[in-house]
């Protein structure tokens, strides 16, 4: 391998000790702890790991967490009468309702119901807007964690070409806008786009946001580039494995002999997600108890 290694736990971990400072700094000065709240609809395996780790990972860093369980049977009305509730409730400052939700319920009508002001997943469409329009609000927490990444490596990332595969309105567009804010000239790749392994090339930073299993080869890869991969994908068990191996959209063996830098899965991108989570947590208290967040939170 040639490529450095990103390491996104060990970054991840730095940003969780550091918002954990912060935070109980805040519980000093504002007399409460920041608060975060994650409902949870159903009984989804793999969400109800993410639920977990996110209280663990909230407490740990110093903050109130409020976990809310209701059965996959809840109605539309049930769900946003919580939302509200959360919206009014002055412990808490950012709502989490963990996706995707089961049965008939309306994803964008529920996001829509939290307070732009908790919307600390940065999913509601006055957030999204915001950061079109270049004003300050809250980002997606995976690309918010992956511009982190990618300023740690380069520093200033002017003039860059960036490639984005993905268009998700979680992933692919708002890492997309991110780099365009920090004057990277970005192209946005998807399921229609022509040449792919063409424009990959050219690219000084490549962001894969795919969900397809090692898709992004190495002949793709401009030497030296830095590489984020988000991808999150569970190969197949190969025989004596009881469950299949976790892979990324790059092909990570290869890629590492070209790229300059590379995020590695499991381990790149996935654990800087609920770091930022709390961070944007942190800085929706300090907004709500009329206080400064600290520089560089
Ligand atoms: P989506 O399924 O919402 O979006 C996938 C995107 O990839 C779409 O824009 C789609 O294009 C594009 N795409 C699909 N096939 C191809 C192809 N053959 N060539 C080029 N583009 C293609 O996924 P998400 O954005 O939600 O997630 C992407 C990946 O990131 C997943 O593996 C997910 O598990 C992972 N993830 C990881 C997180 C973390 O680390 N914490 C958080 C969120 C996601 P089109 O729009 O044309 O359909």
């Amino acid at each position: 391998m040639t490529a450095q290694l990103i390491d996104g736990k060990a970054f991840a971990a730095d940003l969780r000790a550091r918002v954990g400072e912060h935070a109980a700094a805040f519980s000093e000065q504002a007399g409460r702890k920041a608060g975060l709240a994650v409902v949870l609809v159903g009984e989804d395996a793999a969400s109800e790991v993410y639920v977990r780790s996110k209280g663990k990972a909230t407490v740990a860093a110093n903050m109130e967490s409020f976990e809310h369980r209701l059965p996959a049977d809840t109605s539309q009305e049930e769900l946003i009468a919580l939302v509200e509730q959360l919206n009014a409730d002055p412990a808490v400052d950012g709502i989490l309702v963990q996706l995707p939700l089961p049965g008939d319920l309306d994803e964008q009508a529920v996001i829509a119901a939290i307070d732009p002001g908790k919307d600390v997943d940065g999913f509601h469409v006055e957030s999204a807007g915001r950061l079109m329009v270049g004003r300050e609000g809250f980002v997606p927490c995976t690309p918010l964690g992956c511009i982190m990444l990618l300023r740690d490596r380069h520093g200033d990332l002017s003039g860059l070409n960036a490639v984005v595969i993905g268009r998700s309105h979680i992933v692919g567009k708002p890492m997309a806008q991110l780099l365009l804010d920090a004057n990277a000239t970005v192209t946005i790749a998807h399921s229609r786009t022509k040449d792919l392994p063409e424009i990959v090339r050219r690219a000084d930073i490549v962001v894969a946001a795919v969900g397809r299993a090692e898709m992004v080869k190495a002949d793709w890869i401009k030497p030296g580039a830095t590489v984020i991969d988000v991808g999150i994908n569970r190969l197949m068990p190969a025989e004596g494995e009881s469950k299949g191996r976790l892979v990324g959209d790059v092909d990570f063996a290869g890629a590492s002999e070209v790229a300059g830098a590379i995020t590695p899965v499991p381990g790149g991108v996935g654990p800087m997600t609920i770091a930022v989570l709390l961070r944007n947590t942190l800085v929706a208290a300090y907004a709500h108890a009329g206080l400064e967040a600290p520089e560089g939170l």
